[in-house]
């Protein structure tokens, strides 16, 4: 299948379709939720997959949260949810401290940080630490042109390790603001630093990878769900997934077709083999 409207199947492609997989890696905002809103029928979706045995871990590029406030979040939501089913890149401004810290790492230049009296005088106190073994980049409502500059600073040894959460370039929302997402801040370090980060949410391999290697899956079995073409989507490809596109976020219905008309192969490799409107239109045709 290729951009297929899933629930317009007849009954049997929608039962092979779902006897085809027994792993479910699902993103979560635009997907399950906008922000603090649950979108309608996506739990009971999500629950119902768990009852037919089927394994789903929640992938998400969110950084700001630690896990256990990930759980405490879907619960509220009435997903049924472990700790162990939730991988995040998580290590943005709250969560990158408290969840470095849980393996033992230190870190430092959360919060605030802003240009003293003059940019002379910021230059002069600022003492790079020789210590700092990391410069780790995720979503950051406090960044700043100081953090830039401590960053590409810290950046310019080439033993010091560049790592950046995700690159989403905006955030889903439910009104017509543009959010500016981790993408943005990311570009701006590294063009200062002049450096490639290594990104360690979708579409990079690094988190399907981490989820093979704990809790073993095979590909060809596992079904990607994103609200994203070129972040959930494309990692669905680039790892051999099974992909389902929901409309209740960031990919237009208008985008995804345009990818699938296009003959360059990097469009083909964004276009899933399944859509719905949202997740929650599954329901009625595979409750039990
Ligand atoms: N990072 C931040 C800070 C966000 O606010 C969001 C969504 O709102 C995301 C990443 C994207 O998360 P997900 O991968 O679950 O869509
Ligand atoms: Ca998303």
């Amino acid at each position: 299948m290729s951009f297929t409207n899933l629930v317009k199947q007849p009954k049997e492609v929608i039962t092979q379709f779902m006897n085809s997989f027994d792993t479910v890696l699902t993103d979560c905002d635009g997907v399950l939720w906008l922000e603090e809103e649950p979108i309608e029928g996506s739990a009971e979706v999500i629950n119902t997959l768990k009852e037919l045995g089927k394994r789903v871990f929640f992938v998400t590029n969110n950084s700001c949260k630690i896990r256990d406030d990930f759980v405490k979040k879907a619960k509220k939501m009435n997903f049924k949810c472990e700790k162990d089913d939730i991988i995040s890149t998580a290590v943005g401004p709250e969560g990158l401290s408290q969840e470095l810290e849980l393996v033992g790492i230190k870190s430092i230049g959360v919060g605030p940080d802003v240009m003293q009296t003059s940019f002379k005088n910021t230059l002069e106190e600022f003492k790079a630490d020789p210590d700092i073994g990391a410069v780790v980049v995720g979503y950051d409502e406090h960044f700043s042109y100081v953090k830039m500059f401590k960053a590409a600073t810290y950046l310019s040894n080439p033993n010091v390790l560049f790592v950046g959460t995700n690159s989403d370039e905006q955030y889903p929302n439910r009104y017509d603001y543009i959010v500016p997402g981790t993408g943005t801040i990311l570009i701006a370090v590294k063009t200062a630093a002049q450096r490639e980060p290594f990104i360690v949410g979708k579409p990079e391999a690094y988190i399907a990878d981490f989820i093979k290697n704990e809790y073993g899956m095979d590909p060809k079995r596992t079904l990607m769900i994103g609200d994203r073409c070129n972040t959930d989507i494309l990692l669905g490809t680039r790892c051999g997934f099974q992909t389902m596109l929901v409309l209740s976020g960031i990919t237009t219905f208008k985008e995804a077709t345009q990818r699938k008309q296009s003959k360059k192969q990097e469009e083909k490799d964004l276009v899933p083999d399944v859509y719905l409107e949202k997740l929650g239109d599954l329901l009625l045709p595979i409750h039990p």
